[in-house]
């Protein structure tokens, strides 16, 4: 394990600059998304504090209202914050200490007591652009909106639906990171967050293909796009076509095996959703109708989703609110569907394929939010000889340390894998040599965690277990 030497600075970490060179860039090109005021960039001469105070009295909504209110600092949330656990002697990683940046301005913004004797409750506005930006760093860059502080308050104060109302607001005023502005430009731009063009989209399904074919000397095996009347409308991460397309063979070859009837769209593809981070609701619903309407002009029975913590949230449990969308089609994840073809003896697996003992990290958007907890497990206990669970797990399971857009976020990269020694010692403590998730947001938080902290694992996907596990038919 790494040693205190990478203890980072929280005052630095808090008084990051604003950074708009994106920002300026994107208002030169004169991008679409900039010009229609989606995609919002910064500008120094409005009133911004003022701004931010409107947008607080129109984003409020009675269930924040309640977090708002209903803490009663007893301080319990502090042991469930892997950012608080690594730093026990910082109050500022306490959770409530965090929602706190943002009650106090609440308070003065809307509170009667905050408004009347702002002094007594601790209640201050934001004065200047240095005070939001300041709350940036907070809201951005010391949590994860993982939500297991969520699970341990007596109160059910939700500290993570705080920090996205933030966000969401400093998104509106452009005083985000960097990151976050070039992923949601890419994502208002080319529908998705990698920026994939169509044509790499298609010439990435074709070459694997072709692979696939070559590989398994079956010509018939496919990656069919814009099929109309499929049992399902299968979406994915952009990482997969650009940096994995491992993971779309593998779903190819279990689904041929199973005999389905499955379709890739054309356009509405990518279940991942930026919004979902940036607590921009509007990139949200944009992202979420694309999948929703592919789904529907495509006629298909279902959309299934690929192993993505973030996506499955998002465009199972979310979207429709951000879009406003009528959602009637059926949504599940891919996991679900490899379940149901084990239990009804589409696919064979043989576990003896895969004898390394192997351990399950639960992504926070899937277990905490998304309640799909016993369906991997019952996969891998099939597909893998040696399965163990890491402790705590499921619902209680620590975050992977990249949620909540913080892969995207480089200058908070130090202070994550700082706080990432809470999530190394348990997976140390598990002795697995592999180290399965269902997520590629998790795939890539839990690589950097094995390699900061020299852990000898690997980190794969359910899918990729499920794939070595596969018996062909005789
Ligand atoms: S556990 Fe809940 S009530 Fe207690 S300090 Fe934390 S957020 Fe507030
Ligand atoms: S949501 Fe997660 S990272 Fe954020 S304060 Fe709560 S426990 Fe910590």
């Amino acid at each position: 394990m790494r040693p205190e030497e990478d203890r980072v600075d929280i005052d630095r970490i808090l008084s990051l600059p604003l950074e708009t060179g994106s920002q300026e860039k994107a208002a030169g090109q004169s991008l679409p998304s900039v010009g229609r005021g989606d995609l919002m960039t910064y500008d120094a001469a409005q009133n911004n504090p003022g701004r931010f105070a409107d947008l607080v009295r129109r984003k409020l909504n009675r269930s924040l209202v309640a977090s708002l209110e209903a803490c009663v600092h007893c301080g319990l949330c502090a042991d469930s914050c892997h950012y608080a656990l690594a730093r026990p002697d910082d109050p500022r990683m306490v959770p409530a200490y965090k929602a706190d940046q943002v009650r106090r301005m609440y308070k003065r913004i809307v509170g009667w007591t905050g408004r009347l004797v702002p002094g007594l409750v601790h209640a201050k506005r934001p004065a200047s652009d240095e005070d939001l930006n300041r709350l940036k760093n907070v809201v951005f860059g010391t949590c994860s909106a993982c939500r297991r502080c969520t699970m341990n308050c007596p109160m059910g104060v939700e500290n993570a639906a705080i920090v996205r109302f933030a966000r969401g607001i400093l998104a509106d005023l452009g005083i985000v990171p960097e990151g976050v502005f070039n992923v949601s430009r890419d994502q208002w731009e080319s529908g998705n967050q990698m920026g994939v063009s169509e044509q790499d989209y298609l010439e990435t399904i074709d070459w694997v293909k072709e692979e696939l074919q070559a590989e398994t000397g079956d010509p018939s095996i496919d990656l069919p796009v814009d099929v109309e009347g499929c049992d399902f409308m299968y979406t994915i991460n952009p990482r997969e076509v650009k940096f994995d397309p491992r993971s779309l063979a593998n779903a190819a070859k279990i689904f041929k095996l199973a005999g389905e009837s499955w379709t890739l769209p054309r356009w509405g593809w990518d279940q991942t959703n930026f919004g979902l981070f940036s607590g921009d609701d509007r990139l949200g619903g944009f992202v979420a109708r694309n999948a929703y309407e592919a789904a529907e002009r495509l006629k298909a029975k279902r959309i299934v989703i690929s192993e993505c913590g973030h996506g499955y949230r998002s465009t199972r449990w979310e979207g429709y609110n951000w879009a406003g969308y009528d959602q009637k089609l059926p949504t599940e994840s891919v996991v679900v569907t490899i379940q149901r073809y084990i239990r009804e003896g589409r696919i064979t697996v043989d576990p003896s394929r895969n004898p390394d003992p192997v351990t399950f990290h639960d992504s926070c958007n899937i277990a905490r939010s998304g309640d799909l907890i016993a369906q991997p497990r019952w996969v891998l206990r099939r597909v893998c000889s040696d399965f163990r669970e890491m402790h705590p797990n499921g619902r209680e399971n620590y975050c992977c340390t990249g949620g909540s857009g913080l892969l995207s976020m480089a200058e908070y990269r130090p202070l994550r894998l700082e706080v990432a020694r809470i999530k190394a010692e348990q997976l140390k403590a598990t002795g697995a040599k592999v180290l399965c998730t269902m997520c590629h947001n998790c795939i890539d938080g839990l690589n950097d965690v094995v390699k900061h902290y020299r852990l000898d694992m690997k980190v794969v996907q359910v899918m990729d277990l499920v794939a070595g596990a596969l018996v062909a038919p005789e």
